[in-house]
């Protein structure tokens, strides 16, 4: 099956993203999103990344303007009708994404596929919120989405073969590499990334280190790029509790269980860059530790 108009539920940090490399990739893009400030927000934000890969000699300014008038907001889904594939990358939460998908179907052209950005959920139970579960599937881009080299695959119970053969040429064609995961919950890269985090998290709480020191640690001692709370802000906070929750409930296991600290960020409205406080302060010049 031939892709060529994607579609983009979703226009935060990871929507955006995926905008923008599609785009950049020569795909038609529709974004859409619950909040008109997000979808502005986006807009801005591609721009200014796509400008920032021009300066860098990464793409070309002809490559740039032709890349943003390929991306085409809009305001109800019912305008996803002619997508070939849709992609939803909204929050985090279970019922959320169930509602869209619910939404989105009767939208949808019969052979239009659906993926996932999903970090953490069942794609067989998202699946069945959808009036096609063989044509669904997880497409797990990572943050940030243009600099980032890998696609999780991720089958539901009932996917086809043709959905993910289709699925895994569309991501290659992204210059993606893809790494398949069965779904289980968080996958491959949250299941090892996000319980790492979550016991950084437990290392400030019980005070073993503060922010500093364990971020420094593990950057100098393990040659991490970011340090691991760092690394948890620029994911978002309310991200890291959800994947930890679905680990926690989905596994049934006590060594997942999410930090109190963490959950008590979140219940703060500290979710990190995006909301500018988080385990740093960003609303200043420079980062500053609130621990
Ligand atoms: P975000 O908070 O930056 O953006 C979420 C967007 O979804 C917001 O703009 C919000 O307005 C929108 N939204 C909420 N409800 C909606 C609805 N009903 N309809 C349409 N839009 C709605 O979050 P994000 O970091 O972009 O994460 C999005 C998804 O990608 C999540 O499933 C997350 O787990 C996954 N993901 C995140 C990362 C990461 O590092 N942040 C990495 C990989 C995957």
């Amino acid at each position: 099956m031939d892709i060529r108009k994607v579609g983009i539920i979703g226009a935060g940090q990871m929507g955006n993203g995926i905008a923008h490399v599609c785009a950049l990739s020569g795909y038609d893009v529709l974004i859409y999103d619950i909040s008109a400030e997000s979808l502005k927000n986006a807009l801005a934000t591609i721009n200014g990344n796509m400008a920032r890969q021009v300066k860098k000699e990464i793409i070309t300014e002809d490559e740039r303007i032709a890349a943003l008038e390929r991306i085409r907001p809009v305001e109800d889904m019912a305008d996803f009708s002619d997508c070939d594939l849709v992609i939803e990358a909204a929050a985090e939460d279970e019922d959320v994404k169930r509602s869209i998908f619910t939404a989105l179907c009767p939208h949808l052209k019969p052979g239009a596929l659906i993926g996932t950005n999903t970090s953490s959920l069942s794609i067989t139970r998202l699946a069945a919120a959808t009036d096609r579960p063989e044509k669904f599937m997880g497409v797990h881009f990572m943050n940030p989405v243009p600099l980032m080299e890998l696609v999780e695959l991720i089958r539901g119970i009932a996917t086809d073969e043709e959905t993910f053969q289709t699925i895994k040429a569309f991501a290659d064609s992204l210059g993606k590499t893809t790494s398949v995961a069965e779904d289980f919950p968080a996958f491959i890269v949250n299941r090892i990334l996000l319980p790492m985090i979550n016991e950084a998290v437990y290392t400030l709480y019980e005070g073993v280190g503060n922010v500093e020191a364990i971020d420094t640690a593990m950057k100098l001692g393990a040659h991490h790029p970011m340090g691991p709370l760092e690394l948890a802000d620029f994911i978002g906070l309310d991200t890291c509790l959800s994947v930890m929750q679905v680990l926690y409930e989905g596994l049934a296991d006590s060594k997942y269980r999410p930090c109190p600290l963490l959950v008590k960020y979140v219940e703060a409205g500290w979710l990190g860059r995006k909301t500018g406080r988080g385990f740093y302060d960003y609303r200043g010049g420079e980062p500053v530790p609130t621990r």
